[in-house]
């Protein structure tokens, strides 16, 4: 597994306008440090832990994102440092984000998640949840997190017409609530999945296995 040649290849791939999120997850610090010296800035990973372990041994330019389920109570432990939340399946957890980066004197940049798929191994709004929430424009009262965007993984699946599906439904409720919030981010695609993603708007995409090599 070449990591320099992977994201090199990557970036000459995707338009300029698409950030890509290096996802370590799993992966020792050294792999990190290759990223990192061909240019890579960002980098997700998806347990408090192991996110927090990796950030004290890591340059502190780098920027994080926390792209997996986050329970309330670890919150704290990432408050001071992380740089996105992609997560955030719920009003309880926006607002201890809220509560914790305000304790840092410091604002917080997150994505709702919202369930596209609707596999039960995975998180996030409904469909019908994000509508309310987003028309309820209840989340315009926290003052110390900024509400970015929006966040969704599609289907386990090989079947590219589902995927697309999917991705589409979450772009037509972020176009729909864009200029009303300002949006600017729309996180969705993974190694398997990142080219539909970017062809239905997605402009973060979070590449594990792609940049790193399988996971074991
Ligand atoms: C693991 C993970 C990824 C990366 O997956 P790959 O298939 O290795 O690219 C992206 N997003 C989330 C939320 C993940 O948990």
């Amino acid at each position: 597994m070449n990591i320099s040649l992977n994201l090199n290849k990557i970036n000459t791939e995707i338009p300029d306008d698409v950030l890509l999120v290096a996802v370590s997850k799993t992966k020792p610090i050294n792999d990190i440090k290759v990223a990192y010296q061909n240019g890579q800035l960002h980098f997700g990973e998806n347990k408090t832990q192991e996110l927090v372990k990796k950030a004290e041994k890591l340059p502190k330019n780098i920027k994080w994102h926390m792209i997996g389920h986050l329970q309330r109570n670890k919150v704290k432990y990432i408050a001071d440092f992380i740089y996105m939340i992609h997560s955030v399946h719920s009003l309880k957890l926006l607002e201890e984000i809220n509560k914790q980066a305000l304790k840092n004197n410091r604002n917080i940049n997150v994505l709702i998640q919202v369930d596209i798929s609707h596999d039960l191994t995975k998180f996030g709004f409904s469909y019908e949840e994000i509508n309310k929430l987003l028309l309820s424009e209840k989340i315009k009262e926290f003052k110390n997190i900024s509400v970015l965007g929006l966040m969704g993984m599609a289907s386990f699946t090989s079947n590219q017409k589902i995927i697309r599906k999917q991705f589409k439904n979450l772009n037509t409720i972020y176009e729909k609530f864009k200029s009303n919030y300002s949006f600017k981010f729309l996180s969705m695609g993974m190694s398997s999945d990142y080219k539909i993603a970017i062809d239905e708007n997605s402009n973060i995409i979070r590449l594990g296995s792609n940049i790193f090599g399988k996971r074991s």
